[in-house]
């Protein structure tokens, strides 16, 4: 991949382009922002457009240069991540001493650091001196989930880009550059909490477990049957709020994509506008048995229930009193029996 080619953040591609053309690179960047992999990524093409052997400023992806920063075995461009919880000193030893060399293949000496939060106070300091009296062949990106966290002293010596969270369509984009089928690209894409990061962990087949899971639990809440044992199901999960709330985000989140795609299809029923669209033919049939009333009506009821349990409200009371507002239950073992509510 090359810089321009990729998704997202164009102001920062745009100023990472203009140091290129005027050949005024900062010898010291911070990439601050949410995705760290998506900040790899820019900090990996902005070392090939700087090494790659055909000077256009931008890397080619085919040059012998390009290649082997791909791979990670060029030898003016490193990549360090703290060893633990915090960069160590030998580290840092390493890096100023590597740091005071001349490139070796290249004109310059890339370092990106990742987890730049991650560097301590004494880590710092003694990393400040190079960054204080800065090589003209050395550039040193720090790549920060949280700009907050990096010493004031090493922030003001540096070029701070902030990146943007990538929107849904970015997002989407870049799983297919990565060569993730067209329908798991745009379903990732819709399920991805925290940028890229989290798409490239995420299971396949685990979320297609859990969206058939929670397909099964909305046929049951519309058609009301065998209602209880979901209740009773999520009261039973209520017990540990911390895992309990995992769980009911996750149900929340598929349940609501899942009914917007049943209004959608209330509306018209030849739209292929839905997330779930290999689920075209069952949401139909969910869409005949209900109406917009009840549809926003599970919404809402979802909602305010994992509004108020983040809230730090009692889960297991919430749970109880969600139950008792939703369908009509028999009993939950050890209550006694709830009135019954239409
Ligand atoms: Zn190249």
């Amino acid at each position: 991949m090359s810089l321009s080619e990729l998704i997202g953040n164009t102001r920062i591609k745009a100023t990472l382009a203009s140091y290129l053309r005027n050949e005024r690179i900062p010898s010291s960047l911070i990439f601050s922002g949410c995705d760290p992999y998506h900040q790899l990524l820019f900090a990996v093409n902005f070392a090939k457009s700087i090494h790659c052997l055909k000077k256009n400023h931008d890397g080619c992806d085919h040059c012998r240069h390009c290649l082997a920063i791909d791979k990670n075995m060029f030898p003016d461009v490193q990549v360090l991540a703290p060893e633990g919880q915090f960069y160590r000193k030998s580290q840092m030893d390493e890096l100023i001493e590597t740091s005071s060399r001349r490139p070796l293949q290249g004109d310059k000496k890339v370092f990106i650091l990742k987890d730049a939060q991650c560097l301590n106070d004494m880590a710092a300091n003694s990393f400040l001196k190079t960054l204080e009296e800065p090589l003209a062949t050395n550039v040193f990106i720090l790549l920060a989930g949280n700009l907050n966290l990096i010493l004031p002293t090493i922030q003001s010596r540096c070029q701070i880009l902030k990146f943007l969270p990538l929107s849904k369509n970015e997002i989407r984009l870049e799983l297919l550059q990565k060569g993730v089928d067209p329908e798991k690209s745009r379903l990732l894409a819709f399920f991805a909490a925290d940028g890229l990061e989290s798409v490239a962990e995420v299971d396949w087949q685990e979320l297609e477990g859990k969206r058939s899971a929670m397909l099964c639990i909305l046929d049951r809440l519309l058609r009301q049957s065998e209602v209880e044992d979901i209740l009773l199901d999520l009261y039973d999960r209520s017990r540990y709020r911390e895992s309990f709330l995992v769980y009911f985000r996750e149900m929340v989140n598929l349940i609501s994509m899942l009914l917007r795609d049943i209004m959608i299809l209330m509306v018209d029923g030849s739209s292929t506008a839905l997330i779930n669209l290999d689920y075209k033919e069952k949401l139909m049939e969910l869409a005949a048995l209900t109406n917009m009333d009840k549809v926003f009506f599970l919404i809402r009821k979802m909602e305010y229930l994992l509004r108020d349990i983040q809230r730090n409200l009692n889960a297991r009371v919430l749970v109880l009193e969600f139950i008792n507002s939703y369908a009509p239950v028999t009993a939950i073992p050890g209550q006694e029996p709830f009135p019954l509510q239409g």
